[in-house]
């Protein structure tokens, strides 16, 4: 292993076989959902012009700033890998002149997206998402309805445990004061901020509610809260999805140090939590962000949506012993015993899989007891073994896998008792 002359970048990896039952178990839950919720399939380019994820300075967060993938193409354009989907699915969004669809647009993708983050259990930098928006209104019980769908989805899997968490970051008109005050909670304390906060205190000092060093984090239970510093409207607004989602049956907790790592997030903004981990490892997340689309050019528009990672959802799926189903398709293993039987292999390996089974059969030419051996590694559940005499009386030999028990059946008999089971 030691001198291979190629490895995956740090913070990829490769989805193996054994891991893909999980992948589709996932993705089937989802899309399930998306669907019964009346969410549409969208798909966006892995890469966008980075201005797209970069609109102008200030408030920017550490995502944008520090962990983007940025190239320049051949034409001179800068692009960037995908960090998120968000804006890029409202991009398409105006692009594509969905408002003139019902409202809300309600729209569904999955595929990878980049970050340039620091390794670790959880935390990659290539990582897939789900992730559902809902474009083009305000009522709360839009929120209410993504945050529902979003619980259900984890309990469709099976996880259980999981704590909603909940809170409202304010909008455009409130959070210029909430940032001064924690700003000005924060500025005589600033000696023991850690660097990353010392350096987020005048940017974005909603960041530093989330940071997870122990002073920080310490500080952070005392700071200004955000609901104390609602608009009336915003306030409304949040007292509005909290009645929704007792509507629902959703179960929450109200966080004050709930913010999330992309600046767009306005009023709603919401967490799923494993049992066991710290904040950081949120399992999915999600909020409104009413003034993105117009910072995208577009009129003002509200939306919200929800992302939530696979790579970690399947490291929880696995803490909490949970399966995904296993293969449906029986594994159906072709035998010879000689060379008109070798031949004849293509003819009811065929058969098998126009049954609908897998036919799988050994390569070259091997002896029966490798071949066995074989079907044995690949997981089959029967054998069709072809004697030279009774394939010539159009029988074979059928093996139950599991029990090494064996019978000389026409092959039309063989395959309607493995459909039998
Ligand atoms: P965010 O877009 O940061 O709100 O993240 C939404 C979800 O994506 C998180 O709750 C995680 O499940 C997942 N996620 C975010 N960053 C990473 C990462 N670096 N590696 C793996 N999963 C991640």
């Amino acid at each position: 292993m030691a001198d291979l002359k190629y490895r995956s970048p740090r913070g990829t990896s490769d989805i193996l076989p054994e891991d893909q039952p999980y992948w589709a178990f996932i993705l089937e839950t989802a899309v399930g959902l998306a669907e019964v919720y009346g969410y549409q399939r969208v798909d966006v380019p892995i890469f966008e012009f980075a201005d797209l994820y970069i609109r102008g300075v200030g408030e920017a967060t550490d995502i944008v700033q520090k962990e983007m993938y940025i190239f320049e193409d051949r034409g001179g354009d800068r692009m960037a890998l995908r960090p998120e989907f968000t804006a890029g699915i409202c991009r398409a969004y105006l692009q594509h002149g969905m408002s003139n669809r019902p409202l809300p647009v309600k729209l569904w993708t999955a595929g990878p997206v980049f970050r340039y983050d620091r390794p670790q259990r959880g935390r990659y930098r290539q990582f897939h998402q789900f992730n559902y928006e809902a474009i083009g209104e305000l009522d709360p019980w839009l929120d209410a309805e993504v945050i529902d769908l979003a619980w259900r989805f984890y309990e469709r899997l099976g996880l259980k445990d999981l704590t909603l968490e909940l809170n409202s970051i304010g909008d455009g008109r409130c959070r210029p004061a909430y940032r001064e005050a924690l700003r000005a909670y924060y500025r005589p304390l600033v000696d023991r901020l850690c660097s990353d906060c010392k350096d987020r205190l005048e940017r974005n000092p909603l960041r530093l509610l989330d940071c997870k060093q122990p002073t920080c984090w310490a500080l952070s239970e005392a700071a200004p809260r955000s609901v104390d510093y609602l608009c009336d409207e915003c306030r409304e607004h949040f007292a509005g999805v909290q009645e929704w989602l007792g509507r629902y049956g959703v179960p929450y907790r109200l966080n004050h140090r709930l913010v999330r790592g992309l600046d767009y997030y306005t009023k709603t903004v919401f967490e799923v939590q494993p049992p066991r981990q710290g904040a950081q490892a949120a399992l999915g997340g999600g909020g409104r962000y009413d003034g993105l689309i117009e910072e995208l050019g577009g009129r003002p528009t509200p939306g919200i949506g929800f992302a939530t990672g696979m790579e970690r959802i399947i490291l929880e799926l696995k803490e909490q012993g949970i399966s995904p189903p296993g293969r449906k398709l029986p594994v159906v293993f072709v035998a010879y015993t000689g060379e008109a039987t070798r031949l004849a292999t293509v003819g009811v390996v065929g058969r098998v899989r126009a049954a609908g089974f897998i036919g799988v059969h050994a390569f070259g030419s091997r002896s029966l007891k490798s071949q066995l051996r074989l079907a044995d590694g690949l997981g089959a559940g029967y054998a069709l073994i072809l004697g030279e005499e009774e394939y010539r009386q159009g029988r074979v030999v059928f093996r139950d896998m599991a029990t090494g028990s064996q019978e000389v059946v026409s092959l039309e008999e063989a395959l309607s008792r493995i459909r039998r089971g």
